[in-house]
This record gives C-alpha cells, structure tokens and sequence, in this order.
C-alpha cells in the first residue's frame, strides 16, 4: 500500500476573461420576471437603467452588487421607455447593445435582465393613468422635455411594482430624475431605499453617457465645455468668501458664452431636492446644452454660504 499523498494547498486556476461568469437569466415578459422574482435571494437591489451600458452604469451595477450584499441579488432592467420620448426625438435611434450589456451585467455579478418590449410593458398602448410629477417637474429637463418625466416616474413606478426591490440605485448623473424618484417614494409610501451613485466621468472629464457614441470628435470638443463651465462656477463658489450662487453662476456662463457653437437650454444654481432656488448649504450648478444635434445634461455640486441667494440669480436663462 502506498501513502496517502498530501494534496498541494493551491488557489483554484483564474478563468480567463468572461469564461465561468454565470449568465444573469434575460427575462422578456412581466410573467418570466415574476417566476424569476420568487427565487430571488432578499435583498434585491434593482438598477433601472434604459441599456447600452457604459462605466456610469458599471458604477451603478457595483453600488447595486455592494448594497445586495454576499447572499442578496442584483435585478437590472433594459428598456427604452417610449413614455418619455416626445416625436422627434431619438426614439429610434437610441442605441441597443444587448449582448453587450449582457455580457457587462455577467461580469458584475447580475442575477436578472429584464429587457421587456414596449408592448409587454404597455399592452394597451400608452397609459391612461400616470404619474404627476408635480411643480419639480414642470422645471429645466421638465420644462425643455415637456411629459418627460410623467413618462420617467410611470415606468419607475411600474418597474418598482414588478421586481418588489428592497433597494433601487440611480446616478446623480440625472440629478432632476433622482429628486423627482425620491418625491414619489416619499409622496406615494413606497417601501423601498433609494440609492445615490455619483457621476462617473471619461479621463477628458466628460459625464458617461450613451448618447455621447452620437458625438463626432468635433462635437466632442464642443461638449467639453459643459464640464468645464461647471468647474469653473464649482471654483467660483469655493474661492469666493461670500460662496454665492450667483458668483458660481456668473463663472459658468462666462465659459458657456465663450462658445457660441454650444445650444445651451440652461444653466443654474438649484436645491437639490426641489429644483427651485437654492439655500445655503449644498446646492447643485445644473446645465443643458446640445452639442452639434446631441443633448447633454450634466451638474456638479457647490456649498453655499447663507443670506445672499434669491430667486433673481438662481438661473442663467439660454441668454447668449
Ligand atoms: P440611462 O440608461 O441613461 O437611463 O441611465 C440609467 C441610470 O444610470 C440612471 O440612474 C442614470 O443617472 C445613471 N447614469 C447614467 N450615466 C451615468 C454616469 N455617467 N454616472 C453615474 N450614473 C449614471
């Protein structure tokens, strides 16, 4: 008889990229995502995202992934929600990279895509009764984008409604949106947390976006200056004593107004909870441009002192 050989300790051989990642289930209809919902371990954090995944979403899959913890799971959804596109705008051509968001969601440990069609979601067509995204609404992206988000927070709502999550996260990318999905829990007694992601930007300091594969080089530089105007009201703000909104504004339309190119929709200093003018404390600088066709939002925050905020010079209108 021989001896017992003693095993080596060794680790477990790294896979190659993407060889072993077990594939998220890819659910179509309300009925696969409702038998998928019962075996999925609490908590279940969901992302609501509208696909063509990009590092802003990574971002979001890994704060999900975090807040699910070793034994919860992570639902993402993919839909490209005809309720908030008005005629004439990029409905069509919005980008749809299944396989590849797929493959993202694989990596980051997702349990569940659901990706329904428009029809699934909407079989009577358009809905008769929606959201009222109330006076928050109706301003910057609400007042530009005119039903936009009652088309937002009725999908929000009914995606909430199928998956049951414990936790949803968003970007502040989308800062209005956010505020506008924390008022409806609030307001409507939703037995879910909200999560926050801060903006994930490229090296050239550009926000991620999936509209950004829209811009040609050129453009690109063009955008650039929405990042850089709200850098500059952000220093503005620090650097001086009074750290007023209006010095901020002041600053960022100053660089805004050095490219006649850039469409800007808005500009300005807002509370970040009602959109509406800011107290002292922290604020956001909020913009909209559009840049040779493509739309950009985009906001960084600011700390303001008390006393010298008004309603006069909270806002920068499309003044150039
Ligand atoms: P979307 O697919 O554009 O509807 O975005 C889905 C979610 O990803 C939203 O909560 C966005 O705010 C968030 N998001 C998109 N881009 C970024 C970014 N660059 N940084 C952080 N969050 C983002």
């Amino acid at each position: 008889m021989s001896e017992p050989v003693s095993q080596p300790v060794s680790q477990p051989p790294t896979p190659p990229p993407g060889a072993l990642e077990p594939q998220p289930a890819l659910l179509r209809t309300k009925a696969d995502l409702a038998a998928a919902r019962r075996g999925l371990p609490a908590p279940v954090v969901l992302v609501p995202t509208m696909g063509a995944l990009h590092a802003g979403h990574r971002a979001l899959l890994r704060a999900a992934r975090a807040a699910a913890g070793p034994s919860g799971s992570v639902i993402v959804s993919i839909f490209v929600n005809p309720l908030q596109f008005r005629p004439g705008e990029d409905l069509d051509r919005y980008p749809r990279t299944l396989d590849d968001d797929l493959a993202m969601c694989a990596r980051e440990g997702v349990r569940a895509v659901f990706a329904p069609s428009a029809a699934e979601m909407y079989p009577a067509g358009p809905p008769q009764v929606t959201v009222d995204p109330g006076p928050a609404g109706q301003v910057f992206e609400g007042e530009f984008r005119p039903g936009f988000f009652g088309g937002v927070l009725t999908v929000v709502l009914k995606l909430f409604h199928l998956v049951r999550p414990d936790v949803a996260v968003f970007g502040e990318k989308d800062a209005q949106q956010l505020a506008l999905v924390r008022r409806l829990v609030a307001d409507t007694d939703l037995a879910l947390a909200i999560e926050a992601v801060p903006i994930v930007r490229d090296p050239d300091g550009l926000a991620t976006s999936s509209r950004n594969r829209y811009l040609s080089a050129a453009d690109r530089e063009l955008a650039l200056t929405l990042p850089r105007a709200l850098r500059a009201g952000q220093a503005r703000a620090a650097a001086e004593d009074t750290h007023s909104a209006a010095a901020a504004l002041a600053a960022a339309q100053e660089v805004l107004r050095g490219e006649p190119a850039l469409a800007v929709d808005y500009v300005a200093v807002v509370d970040p909870r009602t959109f509406g003018p800011p107290g002292p404390g922290s604020a956001l600088i909020v913009a909209a441009v559009t840049a040779g066709g493509t739309r950009l939002i985009d906001n960084v925050p600011v700390v303001l002192a008390g006393g010298q905020n008004t309603e006069r010079d909270f806002r920068g209108a499309a003044d150039h």
